[in-house]
């Protein structure tokens, strides 16, 4: 299929493939539809938002369907472009905005943080280390010393080159002040433990979600499945601006040799426009042909190729009674970090039941209830028990010590979904081989993994797509310029 080609001597885009529909594959397509481009979007799969996606469990009695995300995901408060997308796409009312954290210590302590009224950033979390949970008064003098320091350090090639936990050790941090305090927040937040992730992505994290504003540290969460947000949503979206959205496409060739256009192969069929964005993922790039190679992709997929892997762990489990009433918990120096209830009730016959009733139906059977929580284990690695059953029990363990109620609870069914592939390894050697988007003036890489500055997350990924869109459509500034929005990427909360 041809699309508008610019002539090769006007920097104009008009046309440009996308390769990949995760959230970088659909940030771009939105940014480069809304000035003016015909977009081509081809992904692999069957559905559009790659690894924010949902899939369907059926009760085993009732065969009851309900749709559950493979993991929870949480942005924050200073994901500024993932907000951005969210507005485009029309889902503001599809998202909470959790302003209270609720953080339970390793014995179940529990304790509600939020910002202290009136004080400016970064004093509104100052009640944060008064109360934070299982720590001393000598560790928590050793984390405000160690968040002091964090605050203003530069993030250059010196803090990338190290770890976390090694400038935590130097900076006189309390062995329980950093399992308690900085491992909480860092590894949920990069999906890497403190000994491997370098130092700079957590300094990032901390000023970027925590120190700068007074409202960084909410956290957004999605109310309704993602793969029908980022899924058949955002592919209807799309669709409304005119992008040509091929679904069941995986690209296997891209010839970019020639100066007019780029060609690109999906099947038996073939794609052609001015410009492309290639957004999947970094263990993908490695699979493609780049045929007449004049620019290097096939080197910069090997390069990209020894990025490492994370894996995060979503234990989805259905209990036969409600042991915990907040929208979330924080878990405090156990194996598991975040839990979710979702919804009330997970409706197997109880608010059929209890429906039927309010209108005076007879009910003709006792109601049954399960209800639905979801466990997060971020950098599992840690876990090295190897066997979902074990895991199963460490976690019904570890939840009976620090929610009592759950020693009475049931554990009727579990599913754990784990994808050792879930995203790049934040360590010092990530920073060496996360590339910047620009391959040639009109080829652009996309991808949470490229060098955006910002860990594995949504927000690197939507990044990734405004700023590839941007710099194409920056080959002529009146094409930007003389939009409403000249400016795509959006800054951190706070600058
Ligand atoms: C378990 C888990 C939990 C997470 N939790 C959070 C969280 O709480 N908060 C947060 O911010 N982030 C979280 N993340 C990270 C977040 O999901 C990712 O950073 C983000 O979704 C990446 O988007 P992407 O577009 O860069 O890549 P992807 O989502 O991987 O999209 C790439 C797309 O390219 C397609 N593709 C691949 N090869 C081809 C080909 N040859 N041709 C065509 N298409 C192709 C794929 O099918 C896919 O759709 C989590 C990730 C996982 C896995």
């Amino acid at each position: 299929m041809r699309l508008p080609l610019a002539p090769a001597t006007n920097p104009t885009i008009r046309s440009t493939i996308v390769v990949g529909g995760g959230l970088a594959g659909i940030s771009a397509a939105l940014a480069l539809v809304k000035h003016g481009v015909h977009v081509t979007v081809l992904e692999g799969r069957s559905r559009l938002g790659g690894r924010t996606g949902s899939f369907t469990v059926e009760h085993p009695q009732s065969g009851e369907q309900e749709c559950i995300d493979y993991c929870q995901h949480v942005g924050m408060g200073c994901c500024t472009n993932l907000k951005q997308l969210i507005g485009w796409l029309d889902q503001e009312d599809a998202w909470q905005t959790h302003r209270q954290l609720h953080f339970f210590g390793p014995s179940g302590v529990y304790r509600q943080l939020k910002a202290w009224p009136l004080l400016p950033a970064p004093l509104h979390l100052s009640g944060w280390l008064l109360k934070w949970p299982g720590l001393s008064l000598r560790d928590r003098l050793s984390v405000a010393r160690g968040l002091l320091a964090i605050s203003d350090l530069p993030l250059n090639t010196a803090t990338h080159a190290q770890t976390a936990l090694a400038w935590l050790e130097r900076h006189g941090q309390t062995t329980r002040a950093i399992k308690h305090f900085w491992s909480t927040i860092v590894v949920s937040a990069l999906g890497e433990e403190l000994s491997r992730a370098s130092l700079a992505a957590v300094a990032k994290v901390l000023q970027d979600g925590f120190l700068r504003h007074r409202d960084a540290f909410h956290l957004l969460v999605p109310t309704r499945p993602l793969g029908e947000l980022f899924g058949t949503l955002a592919a209807e979206q799309l669709r409304a601006h005119q992008v040509d959205l091929r679904l069941n496409s995986p690209v296997s060739s891209i010839d970019y040799s020639s100066n007019a256009e780029i060609r690109v192969t999906s099947g038996q069929q073939s794609f052609t426009a001015d410009s492309l964005v290639l957004a999947i993922p970094w263990h993908q790039l490695g699979k493609i042909d780049y045929g007449n190679d004049t620019a290097g992709l096939a080197q910069v997929a090997k390069s990209c190729g020894q990025l490492q892997s994370s894996a995060i762990t979503g234990i989805h489990t259905w209990w036969d009674r409600r042991w915990f009433e907040l929208p979330h918990a924080a878990i405090v120096g156990r194996l598991c970090q975040w839990v979710f209830p979702k919804g009330n009730l997970i409706q197997t016959g109880a608010i059929v039941e209890a429906a039927k009733a309010l209108q005076g139906v007879p009910s003709p059977k006792p109601a049954r209830a399960e209800h639905y929580y979801q466990i997060v284990i971020s950098a599992t690695a840690s876990w090295r028990g190897g066997q979902t059953d074990d895991l199963a029990e460490q976690i019904h363990g570890d939840l009976g010590e620090v929610f009592p109620a759950v020693r009475d609870a049931r554990l009727l069914r579990y599913q754990v979904v784990s994808d050792p592939q879930s995203v790049f390894s934040i360590s010092p050697e990530s920073y060496a081989w996360r590339p910047e988007p620009h391959v040639t003036p009109r080829l652009m890489l996309a991808g949470d993994w490229t060098a955006t500055g910002w860990p594995a997350t949504m927000e690197g990924a939507v990044i990734s797509g405004f700023r590839a869109a941007e710099k194409l459509l920056r080959l002529n500034p009146s094409q930007l310029n003389h939009s409403p929005t000249p400016s795509i990427v959006r800054p951190p909360l706070g600058l």
